[in-house]
């Protein structure tokens, strides 16, 4: 079959591994840039351009779009979804996983335990707000950030407050969230593939550092999950509509929290902790697909 990749970068680990993982398998594959498809509506005939010539022959699309381009990347991906192309990834599902706040909420209604978590409209009660998450420590975050740059740790009440006034000042939205001690500076990420985890690792922050993200000197390394663990990733995973996901998770006295759930994880961190071929694990999954012509259904 032909699978294409959309990606922006096809030098990228999780491309290069996504190519060569469906290329062993005797595929036909390509790397498409979302962000050069030309979407074409019409009366029933959808279709897209690519640098300006008619795309044709797709079987599957796995998406990996990245937060930046998330408008257009999911409007590509929707246009394939009429086209009756499947993909990996529902673009209903990335949108909804881009959406920090709308995930928690679905999440909190699906049962699974999180950090207590406030979100506020520039609110001016910011005592209050700090008070509901438990008073300092906590941990504010940017709600548009990534590998951790816009995460902080406020360690006092007063440095919260001026934390928390200093970005509602500049129109920042900010989620203000209990501040997980028991972690220490570790979380946990299960790779989740078509309800089933196929791959976890634990990430700890460098020496002094509450952040564990590996773009912020974070170091991985194998772990082996509990059942509730495993049934969190598989249920946060799930309440998105996600068939591939990076669940990310704290471990605490009260069991696992979940962080958030990432819709197109990287494959470098996993494959090298786990030494496992997560890409191919996706591909299979992409053969699944095209294969028993499912047709997947989410709800928003
Ligand atoms: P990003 O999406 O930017 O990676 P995260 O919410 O995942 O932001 O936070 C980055 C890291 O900070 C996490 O991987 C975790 O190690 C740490 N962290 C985040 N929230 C908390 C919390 N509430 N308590 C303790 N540590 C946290
Ligand atoms: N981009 C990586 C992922 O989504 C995260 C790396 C990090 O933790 O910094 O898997």
């Amino acid at each position: 079959m032909k699978i294409a990749i959309l990606s922006r970068d096809p030098k990228l680990y999780s491309t290069r591994r996504l190519v060569e993982a469906a290329q062993q398998r005797g595929h036909e594959v390509v790397v498409l840039d979302h962000l050069r498809c030309d979407l074409v509506m019409e009366k029933g005939d959808p279709h897209i351009l690519y640098k300006g010539e008619l795309l044709t022959g797709i079987d599957a699309i796995i998406p990996r779009i990245g937060a930046s381009v998330t408008f257009y990347g999911t409007a590509v991906v929707r246009q394939f979804e009429m086209m009756k192309v499947k993909s990996v990834v529902a673009s209903q599902s990335i949108l909804r996983s881009r959406d920090k706040l709308r995930s928690l909420q679905i999440m909190a209604r699906a049962g699974l335990g999180m950090p207590k978590t406030a979100f506020t409209n520039y609110s001016k009660q910011v005592k209050e707000l700090i008070k509901e998450v438990g008073g300092a420590p906590l941990v504010i975050k940017l709600l548009e950030g990534t590998q951790g740059l816009g995460v902080v740790l406020a360690e006092t009440q007063k440095a919260a407050e001026s934390v928390i006034e200093a970005f509602h000042n500049l129109k920042a939205r900010i989620i203000v969230q209990e501040f997980i001690a028991e972690s220490k500076g570790a979380d946990i990420r299960v790779f989740v593939v078509n309800g089933e985890v196929v791959g976890a690792m634990k990430r700890q922050g460098k020496e002094g550092e509450f952040r564990s993200n590996l773009h912020r000197g974070g170091s991985a390394s194998l772990i082996k999950l509990s059942r509730a663990e495993k049934t969190a990733a598989l249920m946060a995973a799930k309440s998105l509509g996600l068939d591939v996901a990076g669940v990310d998770m704290l471990q605490s006295s009260r069991g696992p929290l979940i962080l958030e759930v990432n819709s197109s994880p990287g494959l470098e961190g996993i494959e090298k902790a786990t030494q496992k071929d997560i890409a191919g694990k996706i591909i299979e999954y992409t053969e699944l697909l095209v294969n028993k012509g499912k047709t997947k259904k989410t709800k928003s």
